[in-house]
C-alpha cells in the first residue's frame, strides 16, 4: 500500500508529492495528459522551433513562492530569467507606467502626484514580505502567522475593494496599471480583497520580479517531477483518472483537479455544489517575425505588458465578462513576451508572444478579431509581424486541461468569499468528508498561479492525517 496517490501532475499535484516524498511517504503520481505540468507546459503549438507556454509564462508567484523557493530546483535545470523590467503599461500617447524591481523607478513612471502615495502603500509591506508572503499564502491557517501584526495591517490595506485603494492616486497611470493587477484573477475591481490582489503582484514585483523560466513554464514542472523521481515518487503519465478504482490501494489520495470532478471520482456527491465557476479567457500564441512594435519603449523592455485604455475601460471589460455575460469590445489584454529575456524560445530574430482577453464562462466566439485591434492600438504594425497564430478559446483549454472548466483558468471564479475561502466555506479546505480524500488544485487556497502552495498546504494536511495513524 502506497502512502499517497497524487491525481493531476500540475504544479500543486507536483508539488504536494514532493513534500510527502521528502519526509518519507511513498508517492506515486497520475497524470492525464502524456507530459507532465498542467498549466506549466511548454510546445511547440505553431512552427517548428517555436517554443510556446500554452498556459502560464510570467512567474512572479512562482519566484516568490516560499515552497519552490525551499525546493533544490535549480539543481533540477530550473533557471529564472529576469526581462529588465518585469512588466509595463502603455498608453495611447506612447508613454508607460512601469512596474519595475526598483520602488522609486515604478513611483516615478506615475508621475509626481502620485510617486509618494505608492511608496507609502508599498514601503511598509516590502520590508517584511518574505513572512508576510507565507502568513498569506498559508490562510486559513494551516500554519500559524509568524508576523500576525503585519498580516493583520495587510487585510486592513488589502480585504477592500481596489475601487478604494486606487482613491490613493490622483491620477489615471497608477489607476490604470493597478486595476489591471487587479484583474491578472478575472474578478471586478470592486470585489472583496481586489486590494490584496494588485498588492501582492507590485510586492512581487519588487521582491523578486516577474521572470520567464529559461526555455519555458515545463522546465519548472520537469524541475519539480525530476526531484520528486530523485525522492523516489513515481510518475504515471497518459492516465486519466475516472473513479478511486483505477487507482492503487493507498492511504490517501490527492487531487490536483477541480472540485467538480473530484466529487465525481470520489463520490461526494453534492459536497462542491456551492462552488461557482468564473469567466474564461481566449488565449493567443503568436510566431513573429520580430519583437511586438511597442510605441512604448518601456513595453519593450518588459517581460510582461498589460493592454487596456485606463482603469474604466478594463473595469469595463472585467464587467462585461462577470456581470454581463458578453465579450468585450476592447478586452483588457494581459500579454507576455519571453523572447525580451530568453533567447531559446525561438530562431533567431523571431519571438513566442502570448497574449489572452477575458470572456464569459463558456464562451465559444472568437475573439482574434477584437485582441489584435486592442494590440494595434499600443503596437500599430503588429498584424504585420505575425507569422502564425494558435488559438484557444474556453473550449479548447477545458479539452486540454480538465480544470480549467468552462475555461476558467482560475479553477473556480475568484471573486467575493470565494477569493479567499475556497473550495467551500472552511478551516479545513484541504480535505473532504472521505478521511483519506485530499484536494490540493488551485480551486484551494492561496488560489491560482503557478506557486504550488495549495499543494504544500494540502501536503502538510495529509502527513498530519497520515502521522496520527498507526
Ligand atoms: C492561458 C493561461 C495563462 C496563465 N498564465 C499564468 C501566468 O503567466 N502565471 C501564473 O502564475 N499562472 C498562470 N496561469 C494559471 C496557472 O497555470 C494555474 O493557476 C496553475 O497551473 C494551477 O495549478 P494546478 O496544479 O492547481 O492545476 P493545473 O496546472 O491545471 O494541473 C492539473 C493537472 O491535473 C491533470 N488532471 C486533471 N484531471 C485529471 C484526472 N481525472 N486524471 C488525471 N489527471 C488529471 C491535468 O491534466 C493537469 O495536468 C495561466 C493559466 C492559463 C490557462
Amino acid at each position: 500500500m502506497l502512502d499517497a496517490v497524487v491525481v493531476g501532475a500540475g504544479p500543486n499535484g507536483l508539488t504536494a508529492a514532493v513534500e510527502l516524498a521528502r519526509r518519507g511517504f511513498s508517492v506515486a503520481v497520475f497524470e492525464a495528459r502524456d507530459t507532465v505540468g498542467g498549466g506549466a507546459r511548454t510546445e511547440e503549438l505553431t512552427l517548428p522551433g517555436f517554443r510556446h507556454d500554452p498556459c502560464s509564462a510570467a512567474h512572479p508567484l512562482g519566484v516568490n513562492s516560499p515552497a519552490f523557493r525551499a525546493m533544490p530546483l535549480d539543481r533540477y535545470g530550473l533557471e529564472w530569467l529576469h526581462p529588465e523590467l518585469p512588466m509595463a503599461h502603455p498608453f495611447r500617447d506612447g508613454s508607460a507606467a512601469v512596474l519595475a524591481r526598483s520602488v522609486a523607478e515604478t513611483a516615478a513612471s506615475f508621475g509626481p502626484r502620485d510617486a509618494g502615495a505608492y511608496r507609502r502603500l508599498i514601503d511598509p509591506f516590502l520590508t517584511r514580505w518574505d513572512t508576510l508572503l507565507h502568513d498569506f499564502m498559508s490562510l486559513p491557517l494551516s500554519a500559524l502567522p509568524r508576523d500576525p501584526v503585519t498580516l493583520a495591517r495587510f487585510g486592513l490595506v488589502g480585504l477592500p475593494p481596489s475601487t478604494l485603494l486606487m482613491r490613493r492616486f490622483r491620477d489615471e497611470r497608477a489607476r490604470t496599471l493597478f486595476a489591471g493587477l487587479v484583474a491578472h484573477v478575472i474578478a471586478p475591481l470592486g470585489g472583496l480583497a481586489t486590494s490584496a490582489v494588485g498588492l501582492v503582484f507590485a510586492l512581487a514585483a519588487h521582491a523578486r520580479g516577474w521572470p520567464v523560466a529559461r526555455g519555458g513554464s515545463q522546465s519548472l514542472s520537469d524541475a519539480l517531477a525530476a526531484y520528486l523521481q530523485d525522492l523516489g515518487g513515481a510518475i504515471h503519465t497518459d492516465y486519466e483518472v475516472k473513479r478511486l478504482d483505477d487507482l492503487p490501494p493507498a492511504r490517501a489520495y490527492v487531487f490536483d483537479t477541480s472540485p467538480t470532478a473530484l466529487a465525481r471520482i470520489a463520490g461526494l456527491g453534492g459536497y462542491y455544489a456551492g462552488f461557482r465557476y468564473g469567466p474564461g479567457v481566449f488565449k493567443i500564441d503568436y510566431a513573429l517575425d520580430g519583437p511586438v512594435p511597442w510605441t512604448a519603449p518601456e513595453a519593450r523592455r518588459a517581460g510582461t505588458v498589460q493592454v487596456g485604455g485606463d482603469s474604466a475601460e478594463i473595469g469595463a471589460a472585467l464587467r462585461a465578462v462577470s456581470r454581463e455575460g458578453r465579450a468585450p469590445e476592447r478586452p483588457f489584454l494581459i500579454t507576455v513576451q519571453p523572447g525580451v529575456a530568453d533567447p531559446t524560445r525561438a530562431p533567431e530574430g523571431k519571438h513566442v508572444f502570448w497574449a489572452y482577453g477575458h470572456v464569459p464562462h463558456g464562451w465559444t466566439g472568437d475573439l482574434t478579431d477584437a485582441v489584435e485591434r486592442q494590440l494595434e492600438r499600443f503596437a500599430p504594425g503588429f498584424r504585420d509581424r505575425v507569422l502564425a497564430r494558435a488559438t484557444a478559446g474556453p473550449p479548447e483549454l477545458a479539452a486540454r486541461n480538465a480544470n480549467y472548466v468552462g475555461g476558467d483558468i482560475a479553477s473556480g471564479a475568484a471573486s467575493g468569499l470565494q477569493l479567499l475561502l475556497r473550495p467551500k466555506l472552511s478551516l479545513f479546505p484541504y480535505t473532504t468528508p472521505h478521511p483519506a480524500v485530499f484536494v490540493c488544485s488551485s480551486a484551494t487556497p492561496p488560489g491560482p498561479g503557478v506557486h504550488g502552495m495549495p499543494g504544500h498546504n494540502a501536503a502538510k494536511a495529509v502527513w498530519r492525517r497520515l502521522r496520527q495513524e498507526p
